[in-house]
């Protein structure tokens, strides 16, 4: 009965047993990941009667690979997620130091996930630094692929870095490296077609959403070439190709400079509703933003190839070592992502139930340790918490 999802024509078919994989996660990951799956169900059931039904199917990585099979990101999991589409993950530990590359970033390279989404809005009930939080409800499309994260660097005193100096004093006239001796050098890749997607994936989102304005965050003003790129070809994709939504008043398409961003997000955050970012700005604004509604443990997030259809949604928080295996996480950030996924699968109804049960249960005071603890109070286990989130269907 279980079928896979496929791309017809460039939009995500999805069958009414849809297989998705799914990967447990490290830490906390244990603790979350059987609770959402339950929640989820929950909510599919109830939206749906017995019309639809998700048929998981566990992939490994991370520590749980290790014990299994040696190795922490098995090549059957990439090839089962190449060939499904779409997957959900719980958190991912990174050992620092042991030459190992992240698995995150693994996962995201291999299936070049070019967008990073991060919807980010306010809950009533969750602790806050803002006078008015609710004011905040912004999804942000940072670029996955290029800027400094392509990794592109010399280290200092290096025979290569020497090379690299020495071209661009003497081939390219460059005359304004400050100090060549003690110089490591980066450099930052920036395209025309890594923009445009991104952008055009930002557009049809808010369109979809039926949101009006999509904003391009840059610092052009310094980087002319590489982020007033970004900036330009926004511009240019939007006028090519949603000239239409554009004269009607269904897109309005702006831009701001990054340092002014950060600014106005925290002064005027209902001037924006979509923004697009490249990849570093990007790091920065989405925790920067989640933080200023007291999201950032429960704020969700996806990798997507809108063109593959390649999805992976995830937890945006790490594995929690203190907290692990003690039934006492927030599983907020994960099941919110949940959600995310189930937009991106149309299945809007079942999102829309946990969502508001969400709404009902933080504003209801009923909410885990690490908000709890904010106002002095027990708070609610994992298990205990999700149980009252079913309640609410
Ligand atoms: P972390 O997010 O795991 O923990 C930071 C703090 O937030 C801790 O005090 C933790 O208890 C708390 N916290 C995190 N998630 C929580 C939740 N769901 N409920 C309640 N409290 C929560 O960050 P870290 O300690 O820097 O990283 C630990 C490991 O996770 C590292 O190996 C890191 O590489 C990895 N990591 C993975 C991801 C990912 O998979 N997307 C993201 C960040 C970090």
């Amino acid at each position: 009965m279980a079928d896979k999802i496929f791309m017809k024509e460039g939009l995500l078919q999805v069958p009414n047993h849809p297989i998705i994989s799914y990967i447990e996660g490290d830490g906390v990951g244990q603790d979350i990941w059987k609770n959402v799956q339950k929640i989820v169900d929950r909510a599919v059931a109830k939206a749906y009667a017995d019309e639809r039904s998700i048929a998981w199917q566990e992939v490994l990585a991370g520590e749980k690979a290790v014990a299994l099979t040696g190795q922490s990101l098995p090549a059957k999991t990439l090839e089962t997620i190449k060939e499904d589409l779409v997957a959900i993950k719980g958190p991912l530990g990174t050992p620092v130091g042991q030459g190992m590359r992240s698995l995150n970033v693994a996962l995201r390279q291999e299936l070049d996930l070019f967008a990073c989404v991060r919807p980010i809005r306010y809950f009533d009930g969750v602790p806050s630094p803002l006078k008015e939080p609710e004011k905040t409800s912004v999804t942000i499309f940072r670029e996955n692929t290029e800027d400094i994260y392509a990794g592109i660097e010399w280290e200092k005193g290096t025979a290569e870095v020497a090379k690299v100096i020495d071209f661009l004093q003497n081939e390219m006239s460059v005359s304004k490296i400050r100090f060549p001796e003690s110089s490591a050098i980066g450099i930052k890749p920036i395209s025309q077609e890594g923009s445009e997607r991104l952008i055009r994936s930002a557009i049809q989102y808010a369109l979809e959403n039926k949101l009006t304005t999509v904003t391009l965050v840059h610092k052009g003003n310094i980087q002319k070439f590489t982020e007033g790129g970004f900036r330009k070809w926004g511009y240019e994709l939007a006028e090519r190709e949603f000239a239409t939504e554009l004269a009607d008043g269904r897109l309005v398409i702006n831009d701001i400079i990054a340092d002014n961003f950060l600014q106005q997000i925290l002064l005027n955050p209902d001037k924006f509703q979509v923004v697009a970012l490249t990849n570093l700005n990007g790091d920065y604004a989405s925790d920067a933003v989640a933080a200023q509604v007291g999201g950032i443990g429960i704020s969700p997030g996806a990798n997507i190839n809108y063109t593959t259809g390649h999805a992976i949604f995830e937890a945006t928080h790490g594995t929690a070592p203190d907290i692990a295996g003690q039934n006492k996480a927030n599983p907020c950030s994960l099941l919110l992502s949940a959600v995310m996924m189930l937009d991106y699968l149309g299945w809007k109804e079942a999102g829309a139930l946990i969502i508001r049960a969400v709404e009902e249960t933080l504003k209801a005071g009923q909410v885990t340790a690490d908000f709890a603890q904010l106002t002095g109070q027990e708070g609610l286990s994992t298990s205990a918490f999700s149980e009252k989130i079913i309640d609410k269907f």
